[in-house]
């Protein structure tokens, strides 16, 4: 599947063409928590002026009010991890003219994606006293394994600065000005003192995309990576680092399998460090 990281027309087969009046927004769910689509509500200043930018046309989590589609601006929160859903994210994009996906569930598969490295089978039977009742798939995948995507927000849960910018690109028909260099270029823009060489505390910054405005280390916390990977992520030299500052290698495989445990770079690099496996064997 193609994922492009600018809103454009798509011409999706047989798409039904959308109407100049106000933009219709939707906003789908699928495996999530919630906390992304929480952004967009949590918008209190802004809430206003999107609404009256776009018709909220479908948002089970804010109103039950239906508008039929196509819709002009998707987003979609969470990833795929049942037979339903890969049935249900078809039908979201063949109403969709454009379709960003919002967060590390929807953009990586999300926390949700630790299955992809164990035995679901065997979690299933260990938590659930009737596991036969439960339907499931093997592994959780982002959105762009299954369709083509427009753009992808990364954060758990996303910026919401970078949500409003998203939004209002996708509907004046611009590219969004969202960076993908590092975490450590937001920090030094804020004069943050880095956590790292200050105290030694570990801090995956290097290798993660800005956008929280480096949060984490102003409260003199090392960056955990949930923005996911950076534009070209030197992930090894990280784990390098890590070990010489006294990580041990199940700390390293650790530190990068969290909320974008399964996005390539983190992937591979947690890999590297998982005791006796080869690499890719997950992939
Ligand atoms: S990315 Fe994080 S905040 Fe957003 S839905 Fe997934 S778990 Fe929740
Ligand atoms: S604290 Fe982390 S994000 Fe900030 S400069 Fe140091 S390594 Fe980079
Ligand atoms: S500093 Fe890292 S972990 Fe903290 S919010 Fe930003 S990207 Fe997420």
């Amino acid at each position: 599947m193609t994922t492009t990281t600018q809103p454009h027309s798509h011409s999706h087969g047989d798409t039904p063409p959308v109407s100049k009046a106000t933009p219709k927004l939707a906003v789908w769910k699928f495996a999530s928590c919630d906390g992304c689509q929480l952004t967009l509500l949590n918008c209190e200043d802004e809430l206003l002026a999107v609404a009256g930018a776009v018709d909220i046309a479908y948002f089970p989590e804010a109103t039950r009010a239906v508008v039929e589609g196509p819709y002009d601006v998707s987003l979609v929160e969470g990833s795929v991890t049942t037979p339903e859903e890969v049935e249900r994210i078809q039908h979201v994009r063949e109403v969709s003219r454009t379709l960003i996906t919002i967060g590390a569930c929807a953009t990586a598969g999300g926390i949700q994606a630790l299955r992809n490295f164990g035995d679901v089978a065997e979690f299933r039977s260990i938590v659930y006293a009737h596991p036969e009742y439960l339907s499931t798939l093997a592994r959780s995948t982002p959105i762009a394994a299954h369709v083509s995507v427009d753009f992808q927000l990364r954060g758990c849960p996303i910026d919401k600065r970078q949500l409003l910018e998203v939004l209002a690109a996708s509907i004046q028909g611009r590219k969004p000005r969202i960076p993908s260099y590092s975490v450590c270029v937001e920090c030094k823009r804020r004069g943050t003192v880095c956590v790292t060489v200050a105290n030694g505390t570990p801090c995956l910054g290097p290798v993660t995309q800005a956008g929280c405005g480096a949060l984490c280390p102003a409260f003199d916390r090392g960056c955990y990576g949930c923005f996911g990977p950076q534009d070209s992520p030197n992930t090894s030299s990280l784990a390098d680092r890590l070990l010489l500052g006294g990580m041990s290698e199940a700390e390293v495989m650790r530190i990068y399998r969290t909320f974008n445990a399964a996005s390539e770079p983190f992937r591979r690099e947690s890999e590297r460090h998982e005791p006796g496996l080869e690499e890719g064997a997950h992939s």
